[in-house]
């Protein structure tokens, strides 16, 4: 047996019942075969088995008092996945259905992110199953000072260094961020996704979604086209999406759809994002609201409808697994040229098979939301060097790196004989650095 198969049917029985972080390793290790089989040296260094398993995984509880006096608990997660090329670095996310495979998921799938971006930072990620849906700030605020609480004495500026992820936005991270900063009395840059106010960077928030509208721009104009007039949909209504909308519009494009976890809205006249914003961002409302807005618009219960409106460029940003098989061929009925993700992993294995068997240009999340933890990158750049940039400044770096990022993975691609496969592309340049480093460090 193959030492890419036989290391991924170890993984699956290591590590039963993990099926996102099964998916996320098959995604990867599949495509790794040409460039472990270049460098045998790998296999005797035992160099993919150390690659899957995380340096350290810390799980602990999570108590606090609801507005009714009742005690609650939560299981809280931190994943120090890989640390060779940099400080861990990777979100964490509040939601529901957060398990341990899904932060393994995430955080395999961040160290080859963040090696990508070019940048000295190594991958993690964590969260909890808390909701903060419904929840009031002083019940989001005890919930984000009992996870501090613990979390506190695992992190730190140089070793590990959390950001936003979903459920946690502005306001998780700057609880998060005054409990920390009480318990150690530092005021450093141990989060990212700080407020302006005490250390965060401009363009932080709104460069993931920035970020995957200039790696498609950069696609498009490789093929002598750009974003002007074409028709976008875009899943999901929070920070990624939002500004994901936003650049897109200014760049000429017309986004049609949008979604959150109840249904879509379909606006042939182009979303009116001011009226998401309200909602979204101010209300923490749903996105039904819209249609009394906006009259001429259509709400559809369920979200799944949603790939079937035709586009010429879909960006997934809402959450894992949203496209399916059936979804993609919609998609590629309908049209569909582009598919970014600005999710993580938002499409299935199937579903990125029908779109590169019919020449759609796929980016994978990996390469294509890499904006916002490169900016993460730049806020801790300037927390420490105590430098603060303005927007052109951090926007103009942000957008140079996802040029980069688009021309590494073009060129693996290329290189390895798989052209315009990007997943093959931006799974071999990112691996290629961390195997350096870890093969550098010895067997650690
Ligand atoms: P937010 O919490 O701001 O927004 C998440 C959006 O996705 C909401 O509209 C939410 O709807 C929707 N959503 C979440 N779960 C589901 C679901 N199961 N089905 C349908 N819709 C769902 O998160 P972000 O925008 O920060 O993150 C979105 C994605 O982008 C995630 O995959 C995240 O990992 C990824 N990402 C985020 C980065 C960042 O900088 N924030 C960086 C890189 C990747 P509702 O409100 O109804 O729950």
């Amino acid at each position: 047996m193959k030492y890419v198969e036989k290391v991924l049917e170890d993984l699956k029985k290591r590590n039963p019942n993990e099926p996102e972080f099964h998916q996320a390793a098959t995604e990867i290790l599949t495509t790794l075969s040409p460039i472990v089989e270049k460098h045998p040296e790998y296999e005797a260094a035992g160099l993919l088995e150390r690659f899957v398993e995380p340096e350290r995984i810390i799980m602990f509880r999570v108590p606090w008092v609801d507005d009714s006096g009742k005690v609650n608990i939560n299981k809280g997660y931190r994943v120090q996945f890989n640390s060779a090329i940099g400080p861990y670095k990777g979100g964490l996310r509040f939601h529901p259905s957060v398990n341990l495979s899904i932060i393994k998921f995430l955080g395999l799938e961040q160290i080859l992110k963040n090696s990508l971006t070019g940048l000295p930072i190594g991958g993690g990620k964590g969260g909890s199953d808390f909701d903060p849906k419904g929840k009031s700030d002083r019940e989001v605020m005890a919930f984000c000072q009992s996870f501090m609480t613990e979390l506190y004495r695992h992190i730190g500026a140089d070793t590990d260094v959390p950001a936003g992820d979903i459920g946690v936005g502005a306001r998780e991270i700057g609880f998060l961020f005054g409990q920390y900063k009480r318990i150690c009395a530092e005021h450093v840059g141990v989060l990212t996704g700080r407020g302006l106010a005490y250390g965060g960077s401009l363009v932080r928030k709104e460069a993931t979604g920035y970020g995957l509208v200039y790696i498609v721009e950069e696609a498009l104009k490789a093929r002598g086209e750009s974003l002007n007039n074409k028709k976008v949909i875009i899943s999901g209504s929070g920070n990624v999406a939002i500004y994901a909308c936003e650049k897109a519009q200014s760049l000429g494009a017309k986004v049609v759809a949008m979604y959150d976890s109840d249904g879509y809205v379909y606006d042939a006249n182009g979303i009116n994002l001011a009226v998401i914003k309200e909602i979204k961002e101010i209300r923490r409302g749903r996105i039904k609201e819209y249609t009394q807005k906006v009259k001429s618009a259509i709400y559809t219960e369920g979200c799944k409808g949603i790939w079937t409106i035709p586009c010429d460029i879909a960006l997934p940003c809402a959450t894992q697994n949203e496209i399916d098989a059936d979804s993609a061929s919609a998609l590629v009925k309908n049209g569909v040229k582009y598919v970014a993700e600005g999710a993580n992993m938002p499409s299935t294995l199937e579903a990125i098979e029908v779109f590169q068997n019919n020449k759609v240009v796929f980016l994978p999340a990996k390469a294509a939301n890499a904006g916002g933890v490169a900016t993460s990158a730049l806020e801790m750049a300037q927390s420490s060097g105590r430098m603060f940039w303005s927007f052109e400044e951090v926007d103009e770096k942000l957008k140079n790196i996802m040029i980069n990022i688009y021309h590494n993975i073009d060129d693996a691609a290329k290189e390895y004989g798989y052209e315009g496969n990007y997943v093959m592309g931006a799974n071999i340049a990112g691996f290629l650095k961390v195997a350096a480093a870890m093969m550098a460090h010895g067997v650690v």
